[in-house]
């Protein structure tokens, strides 16, 4: 046992089975907190004598007790928001959708849009068209998205009152699926293609950190302000059930940051939340002046920035992520890249010479090959420091460039809940994007860690449930792609990159990620024994509390 400081507890867990996830210290019994830090880890009578008058006293009852969860990339806002629209994961055919869609309007006659959320890409067997959704409904505007956020389906009114029955000219990368009668499909490719109907909804404050990473214009007045510190708190709330106590959003403005301040204001900030300047494709390297200013506005451990959020590509399934070789069913077509070589080389340099970090979204193997480029191209010029860089996804990647992201200091965040076949998304038709060849390096994990690559594990939800012991479970119990290596990895390393994985990912190790004195109260209690709990049943195992700061932000019964 090692105590800091002669003060006494103010908060003392016992009878756990602490995980501490320092290395130096692995098991304990008890946790003792100090205002918001750790005072001391050990056993249980010893910690228990350490209680001051009034302190809180737990039982674990022989739990597992761990560092708070860091979820490393999730879109909270939006996510927050979308918790109140239909949710449509594992809803498949006519008659179900047909059932859910027809209640959740009649049970929200006042949405401007009628939205729902995890719409499966064939859900009817094959992708939705406007048709399908105006047999269902008709006189209001829907739109229904997929789980990845990628693509959405609107119906017909949606798409009128939107101004795109007839299409639109649009930004690479987005597209407006057009039918042989020469108006709309239904099927919206990418952001600036369903754009128009989300607009119609008066969501458009919430979804600006994603859609452009601008500040929303006109600013929000003080009622507007308030009205969003709703859905804002809606996924915190969410986020505190599951055990997270620190937040790294992958989409954001400044804006996204006063909604949070107001929030700590309040005493209703439940976790520490990053934010980066989120850089899209209109912006120039000039633009990065304005990460940095942001970066040292909001530089405390609980709301901070200090990041660079870029696309690189699409996604896998609308095949808008870019490859190395053509898409098997699509000859010819590889996708378009969000950046060019040359001008995304010339971004990483400056956020790199500014001290920023930099999170690229890349998910084929031709995007990661590019990021990773830049990456090496900034440390050409800048010279090696401890910058960092990250790269989301990497759902594809090529043999060759696995070992650079060790070479280049490269965290790889990855998603084991995205795996096709791991939780909620099918292996079909995904894999069939796939040339069966290239099974072998897709949805990488164990091979990443293996070349020395540190690991970042996230949801980003919502495009995948927020809930890390179902993530646990997932990364446990993936199945393996034929002719390809098992991808799965032990416990021990599946909760490291949920906390000191998450830590290192945000500079943050020397404070953050594992249960050690002086380090930040951040603690997460779970139901049970999750080193005793067969695998198959961790996702179904509950957090108990979630401590964070060296308050409980989240009880359950
Ligand atoms: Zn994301």
């Amino acid at each position: 046992m090692s105590i800091s400081g002669m003060a006494l507890a103010t908060l003392i867990i016992t009878n756990g089975r602490v995980l501490t996830m320092d290395a130096r210290h692995p098991r304990a019994e008890a946790v003792a907190l100090q205002g918001d830090q750790i005072m001391a880890v050990g056993d249980t009578a010893s910690i228990a004598a350490l209680a001051g008058p009034g302190c809180r006293m737990i039982d674990a009852g022989g739990a597992t007790v761990l560092p708070g969860f860091v979820e490393s990339h999730l879109h909270l806002f939006m996510a927050g928001n979308e918790l109140a629209h239909l949710q449509l994961l594992g809803i498949e055919g006519p008659e179900a959708l047909g059932a859910a869609l027809t209640a959740y309007a009649a049970a929200n006659p006042d949405v401007p849009v009628i939205r729902g959320q995890g719409c499966d890409y064939a859900i009817y067997g094959r992708s939705l068209t406007r048709h399908d959704l105006d047999a269902i409904v008709a006189d209001r505007p829907v739109l229904l998205s997929a789980a990845d956020h990628h693509t959405a389906w609107a119906n017909t009114k949606a798409l009128e009152m939107a101004g795109i029955l007839r299409g639109r000219d649009l930004p690479t990368g987005n597209e407006i699926v057009m039918a042989e009668d020469g108006l709309a499909a239904g099927e919206l490719r990418e952001f600036n293609a369903f754009e128009p109907v989300l607009a119609l909804s008066g969501e458009e404050r919430i979804s600006a950190g994603i859609a452009t990473g601008e500040e929303p214009n006109p600013m929000p007045g003080y009622a507007d302000l308030m009205r969003d510190l709703e859905p804002m708190e809606r996924g915190l709330k969410h986020c505190a059930k599951h055990g997270f106590t620190s937040l790294v959003n992958m989409d954001g403005n400044r804006y996204t940051l006063l909604v949070l301040s107001e929030l700590r204001r309040q005493g209703r900030l439940t976790a520490r939340v990053r934010v980066p300047f989120h850089y899209r494709p209109h912006r120039t390297p000039a633009d990065l002046e304005q990460a940095s200013i942001l970066s040292a506005e909001f530089n405390d451990d609980w709301l901070s920035s200090g990041f660079v959020k870029l696309f690189m590509d699409g996604v896998i399934d609308s095949e808008t992520a870019v490859l190395v070789d053509d898409y098997p069913a699509t000859p010819g077509w590889k996708g378009d890249a969000l950046h060019s070589d040359a001008r995304f080389k010339e971004i990483a340099i400056e956020a790199d010479r500014r001290g920023l970090q930099i999170a690229v979204h890349a998910i084929g193997d031709g995007a990661v090959r590019r990021v990773l480029d830049g990456y090496e191209a900034a440390r050409k010029a800048n010279g090696k420091r401890d910058s960092r860089h990250r790269i989301e996804h990497i759902e594809l990647i090529s043999r060759q460039d696995v070992p650079r992201l060790a070479e280049l200091g490269v965290v790889a965040s990855v998603q084991p809940v995205h795996a096709p076949g791991a939780m909620d998304f099918p292996v079909f038709p995904t894999m069939d994007k796939i040339a069966r060849d290239r099974w072998v390096d897709a949805y990488l994990c164990r091979d990443l860690a293996e070349a020395g690559a540190k690991l970042a594990f996230a949801s980003d939800w919502p495009v995948a449930d927020v809930n890390p012991l179902r993530g646990i479970q997932a990364a446990m119990t993936r199945p393996t792609y034929e002719g390809a290596r098992d991808q799965r990895i032990p416990l021990l390393d599946v909760l490291a990159a949920y906390t000191t994985g998450g830590a290192y990912a945000e500079h943050t190790e020397d404070r953050k990620g594992c249960l050690r004195p002086g380090y930040l109260g951040d603690v997460v209690i779970l139901s049970d024994d999750i080193e005793s709990v067969p695998v198959d049943q961790i996702g179904a195992m509950q957090v108990a509390k979630t401590i964070c700061g060296g308050r409980v932000v989240w009880e359950g019964e």
